[in-house]
């Protein structure tokens, strides 16, 4: 199918974007790498009358590396992540997470910005970066914010975004040296979107896991960070069994969904343990 007939501007500025967005609000929409949006607009699901193509801004394709972290153009892609083309403060869990999206030739123009502003909790970036508390910066005819991607994403294909707001950049906290992290996305195959995602993140004897894909938005699974908390030397003896249940109270899901989610969980925490490789 084709899309409904739109007109196309390609902007050089974040402020001619900001202001082509105001001028045509509601009937406008942003264009970044085209992956989620154009398979959308091709099935007649969006008809927006304006596209406006961010891909032309230089500012959003730079980085810029901090003592604590580094902020993305929210152009970006998930090659130039995948391929260390950027710096990764996150101890190679940024360029894993992008290696495991889609495949190559979606990488090559998917961005950090557009999969946010997206907003699947099946996706990697809303799980990977609301585990790493990562923070969008924006951009509007009437002003920027900061918003914690945790506060970003509010259900499925929903953020608190304004539709006239344009993500500007994507700021990633330093991870402190010595954290050791797992992912594990269940997949029915190779560039697929995930069934289930998991996100473990040790430092010490502090556990962050989340999970993406088991409700409209990622989610912190606290209720069984603090069973592994309980066991005596974190959790290298527990089984898929022992968190089935668990996994299960802090998602809601149950049967297979309940089962996939904690077997996700529990290969991303056994590749906490290995501190060389992850999975
Ligand atoms: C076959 C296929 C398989 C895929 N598999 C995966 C996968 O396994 N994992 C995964 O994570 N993703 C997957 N994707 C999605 C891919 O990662 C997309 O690149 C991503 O979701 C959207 O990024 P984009 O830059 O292409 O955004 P676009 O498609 O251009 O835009 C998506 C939405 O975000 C808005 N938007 C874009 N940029 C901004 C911005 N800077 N500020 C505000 N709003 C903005 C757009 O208006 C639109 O509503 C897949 C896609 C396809 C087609």
């Amino acid at each position: 199918m084709k899309p409904a007939p739109f007109t196309y501007h390609r902007p050089h500025t974040v402020e001619a974007a900001t202001s082509l967005l105001r001028e045509h609000g509601d009937d406008a929409k942003i264009l970044a790498g085209g992956q989620s949006l154009l398979p959308i607009m091709n099935m007649r699901l969006a008809e927006p009358a304006h596209l406006v193509d961010i891909t032309a801004i230089g500012e959003l394709r730079q980085h810029t590396e901090t003592a604590t972290g580094v902020r993305y153009g929210a152009a970006t892609t998930h090659m130039h992540i995948e391929d260390g083309l950027v710096p990764d403060v996150t101890l190679g869990l940024l360029p894993h997470a992008a290696h495991g999206i889609g495949y190559r030739a979606i990488r090559n123009r998917g961005t950090i910005g557009g999969s946010l502003a997206h907003s699947d909790s099946s996706a990697e970036w809303p799980t990977v970066l609301s585990a790493l508390d990562a923070v969008v910066h924006t951009a509007s005819a009437d002003g920027g914010r900061r918003i914690p991607v945790r506060e970003l994403l509010r259900g499925f294909f929903t953020t608190a975004l304004d539709p006239a707001e344009l993500i500007v950049a994507v700021e990633v906290p330093r991870l402190p040296e010595g954290t050791r992290w797992g992912l594990y996305k269940m997949a029915r195959k190779p560039g697929e979107f995930a069934e289930s995602l998991a996100v473990a993140l040790r430092h010490g004897d502090e556990l962050q896991l989340w999970l993406g894909a088991a409700r409209d938005v990622p989610i912190r699974l606290t209720g069984t960070e603090n069973l592994i908390g309980d066991r005596a030397g974190g959790s290298p003896d527990l089984s898929v069994a022992d968190l089935v249940e668990t996994v299960g109270a802090d998602t809601g899901a149950d049967g297979h969904s309940r089962q996939l989610h904690a077997a996700a969980v529990h290969r991303a925490l056994r590749a906490t343990e290995r501190q060389d490789s992850h999975v």
